[in-house]
């Protein structure tokens, strides 16, 4: 018999949501504290803009168990001057981020000029360095042009995370022989999503984090559930635990432990 209690007993990182957008961020509490009713009690809310890394920053003052990243979105990368720069390194310096990003490289929607997107990739891949922090990197059919921009303008201390892996498996190799982290969100749980899978299995252990990238992206059971939430985060690590072949707590441990080395998250 199945215990209706089983995912009480998971505790699970939420790597990359934003509770700064709605609808989530009109509920905020809620959304924090039925999470952590299904065992995610800790989240890593993302910035795509300043005002929003801004609004991420204060979020994470005000819970504990809520960390901050700041950065500059592709999407939003066309908007970028040097006056956004100036401000998104003040957010970092004032401390309380974990990482700068969400940054990287998004070819499949044209909201931002690619040129435009590769120059504000390498200012934050420069901010990173300058404030030794890890990347969370946006990469839509672009892994190419992303790993050969972190190979010339990343130093050897560079680290980061594909976040919200979309690609193939031979994309995975090169990500993950360039010693950056994968993060699955609940795409890889969609039918239709078998090339995700096949790179699933060739993440090595230490080497994986979960996320819901909330409100998007809910995964299956839940895919018509709008918005997708932190909780939901549960979904993704049991399709991916029988995935594996392994307990659903053994792989939030691992991707807990992943997620704490890459942000340096406290328990
Ligand atoms: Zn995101």
């Amino acid at each position: 018999m199945s215990d209706p209690h089983i995912e009480s007993m998971i505790d699970l990182i939420d790597s990359h949501c934003h509770l700064t957008l709605q609808p989530l961020s009109r509920r905020v509490e809620d959304v924090l504290e039925e999470a952590s009713a299904v065992g995610v009690r800790r989240c890593v809310t993302i910035g795509i803009d300043v005002a929003d890394s801004r609004a991420a920053t204060s979020l994470a003052a005000r819970f504990e168990n809520v960390w901050a990243t700041a950065g500059v979105h592709p999407h939003e990368a066309g908007k970028a001057d040097e006056g956004t720069w100036a401000e998104l390194a003040e957010v970092l310096e004032a401390g309380g981020v974990v990482a700068v990003g969400e940054t990287g490289l998004d070819y499949h929607y044209d909201f931002s000029h690619p040129e435009r997107q590769r120059e504000a990739f390498i200012r934050q891949i420069g901010l990173a360095e300058r404030y030794d922090l890890p990347l969370v990197i946006h990469c839509r059919e672009a892994v190419a042009d992303a790993l050969a921009i972190l190979s010339e303008h990343g130093t050897r201390e560079a680290r980061g995370v594909f976040h919200c892996f979309t690609g193939t498996r031979d994309e995975a190799v090169g990500i993950l022989e360039a010693g950056w982290h994968i993060s699955l969100s609940g795409i890889v749980t969609f039918k239709n999503a078998r090339d995700v899978r096949e790179a699933a299995k060739i993440i090595p252990p230490d080497r994986l984090l979960l996320e819901t990238d909330a409100p998007y992206c809910s995964p299956e059971p839940v895919r018509n559930v709008h918005p997708n939430t932190p909780g939901h985060v549960v979904h993704t690590c049991r399709f991916l635990a029988e995935l594996y072949g392994e307990s659903a707590a053994a792989l939030a441990a691992r991707c807990n432990a992943a997620a704490e080395g890459l942000f340096g998250l406290g328990g």
